[in-house]
């Protein structure tokens, strides 16, 4: 069964990289403070919806 790949908004508390879902920019979560990111709005773009980027 086909799945739909899951989306992560602004504010979600993440941890690994994650690229745009506009732009295709791409961020990391920082190897320090847990690693924990808190997904901002796109810096690029301003786009607010983030997808998993492994
Ligand atoms: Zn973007």
């Amino acid at each position: 069964m086909a799945q739909t790949e899951p989306l992560n908004e602004v504010g979600d508390a993440v941890v690994g990289s994650f690229r745009c879902a506009s732009c295709d920019l791409l961020v990391q979560s920082p190897k320090e403070n847990d690693g924990v990111l808190v997904l901002p709005p796109c810096p690029l773009c301003g786009g607010e919806t983030w997808r998993r980027s492994d």
